[in-house]
């Protein structure tokens, strides 16, 4: 595997890729990787001859207060499960070669980044679309792989390259999780013994919401008080949001389209997110 670190030698290494006439997947992550992201390399895998991921904490989309400075790092043991799941170079770069000095372009998707995490992390959608965008631009890969965790980060790149005219398909990997149904987050390494039980309650409310509505219950409203339940009974949770929205625009809801339950819970000090899509799976 290769690892770089720098922007021109990603760039030869890109050049011959396109000479050789191989194709690009790319898979952008935070690192403090797990096997969320490690399933969407393999995924990646499937669709082009190379995979490259990148592993960059991207500061313009964490707000002010928020967790920048205590990400969890750990470089070495990254770089090993990304050579052990199939990908062919590592980009890492350095906030500096991402950022010039200087720098005042940002890219915007406006509508879809409105509610959910859009309305309680103002700016974040814009330092996610940003930096994806420049990784695009720096990897030129055909085929961008994103997970169904971030359920609406996946619908805004789709979004954001299909507005842009970029020739690159945006495809969906679906949610890994612990087998007691917590979703596996690089953020899961800040919880307790105490908070890690405690966060079982997001998924214990998404698969209350699918049991309602396998049963017939098309009402968003009612959904939403059946997701809410465990998570308000729970005192080490606080719920930032828990909504149901039509699962293709995040505009309001109709009982005839898909749906997705997505929410974002405060459990000791992580925000946790997750969603559940209902009526249909979405993963392109
Ligand atoms: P992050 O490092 O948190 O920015 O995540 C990088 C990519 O991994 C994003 O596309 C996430 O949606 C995806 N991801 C994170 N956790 C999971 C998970 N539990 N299952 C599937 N994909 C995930």
């Amino acid at each position: 595997m290769h690892v770089f670190r720098d922007i021109e030698e990603l760039r030869d290494w890109r050049r011959s890729a396109a000479l050789a006439g191989r194709t690009v997947a790319l898979v952008p992550t935070m690192g403090y990787l797990h096997e969320g992201h490690l399933s969407l390399c393999r995924i990646a895998a499937t669709h082009a001859d190379c995979v490259v991921a990148s592993i960059f904490v991207n500061p313009t989309q964490f707000g002010p207060g928020e967790d920048l400075d205590s990400y969890p790092r750990d470089e070495g043991s990254d770089l090993v499960k990304l050579a052990e799941n199939g990908v062919h170079c590592a980009f890492l770069p350095t906030a500096d070669m991402m950022y010039p000095t200087g720098y005042e372009t940002f890219v915007e998707v406006q509508g879809l980044t409105a509610p959910l995490c859009g309305a309680s992390r103002p700016g974040h959608f814009r330092g996610v679309t940003t930096v994806v965008c420049k990784l695009f631009h720096l990897v030129e890969p055909q085929v961008a792989v994103f997970g169904l965790k971030d359920y609406q980060q996946f619908l805004v790149i789709r979004k954001m390259a299909g507005d842009l005219l970029m020739d690159i398909r945006v495809v969906g990997g679906p949610i890994v999780r612990a087998p007691d149904g917590l979703a596996l987050s690089s953020r899961n390494a800040y919880l307790s013994h105490r908070g890690r039980k405690a966060a079982t309650v997001l998924y214990r409310g998404l698969a209350a919401a699918r049991e309602a509505y396998r049963g017939g219950e098309r009402d968003p409203g009612a959904l939403r008080a059946v997701a809410l339940e465990p998570i308000l009974a729970e005192p080490l949770a606080r719920v930032d949001y828990v909504e149901v929205l039509d699962a293709e625009t995040l505009a309001e809801p109709s009982a005839e389209r898909p749906m997705v339950v997505a929410m974002a819970v405060f459990v000791e000090k992580p925000r946790l997110i997750d969603n559940m899509v209902l009526g249909a799976a979405l993963a392109e």
